[in-house]
């Protein structure tokens, strides 16, 4: 089961697809998350894209694409992965397509977790996340068991520099103008799936869980 998720920045869908990673037995693969471990590593990759990051800007595609064609290709993705933050323009979408293509293989489902921008803004605000192990939180939603504690490593937890207010109208901006035009595009292709991201995440991930299948 190959599996893309759109939507806005804070939508929920990171939230989202690490559940279907789980369920369903598949890797998880955000583009987001490897940046920030290349960033934490000091690589070349991880201080170019900083770059665009810190400033809500989309991480040029030639840095994106190969890197994600490559992490596909791996033994572990044979029977499906999930996508996360990946594609986010036009051109990524074609370069997925035309490198499935080459081994007979198509995307399967394109889900969108639709949430209005001003939900999204009021969201982002309460997200918290631990540069150490990358797990993100929210203040109200998915709390800590210790204030300002990461559950999983002991690290501290915090607003991500890509998360501050005005960065966040910034990355809102880019997803209207570059990202969703993907959801007429998966359309087309008819494999695009709305569900309603207002709703708590337990019932998301049941909508979600309904059109993939138990
Ligand atoms: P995310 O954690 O998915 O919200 O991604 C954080 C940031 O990483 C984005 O705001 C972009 O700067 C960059 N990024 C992640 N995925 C992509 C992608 N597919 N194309 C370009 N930039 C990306």
């Amino acid at each position: 089961m190959k599996i893309i998720m759109l939507g806005a920045p804070g939508a929920g869908k990171g939230t989202q697809a690490k559940q279907i990673a789980d369920k369903y037995g598949i890797p998880h693969i955000s583009t987001g998350d490897i940046f920030r471990a290349n960033l934490k590593q000091g690589t070349e990759l991880g201080k170019k894209a900083k770059e665009y990051m810190d400033q809500g800007l989309l991480v040029p595609d030639e840095l994106t694409c190969d890197l994600v064609m490559d992490r596909i290709s791996q033994e572990d993705c044979k029977n499906g992965f999930v996508l996360d933050g990946f594609p986010r323009t036009i051109p990524q979408a074609e370069a997925l397509d035309t490198a499935l293509a080459k081994i007979g293989q198509k995307m399967d489902y394109a889900i969108d977790v639709d949430v209005p921008d001003e939900n999204i803004i009021n969201r982002m605000s309460g997200r918290r996340a631990c540069l150490n192990c990358g797990a993100t939180y929210h203040i109200v939603s998915i709390p800590t068991k210790v204030e300002g504690v990461c559950d999983r490593c002991g690290n501290a937890v915090v607003l991500r520099d890509d998360d501050q207010p005005e960065t966040v109208k910034k990355r809102l901006e880019v997803y209207h103008a570059q990202t969703q035009p993907l959801i007429d595009y998966y359309k087309k292709q008819d494999i695009l799936k709305t569900v309603d991201g207002t709703q708590p995440m337990e019932k998301v991930f049941d909508a979600i869980v309904e059109i993939l299948g138990a």
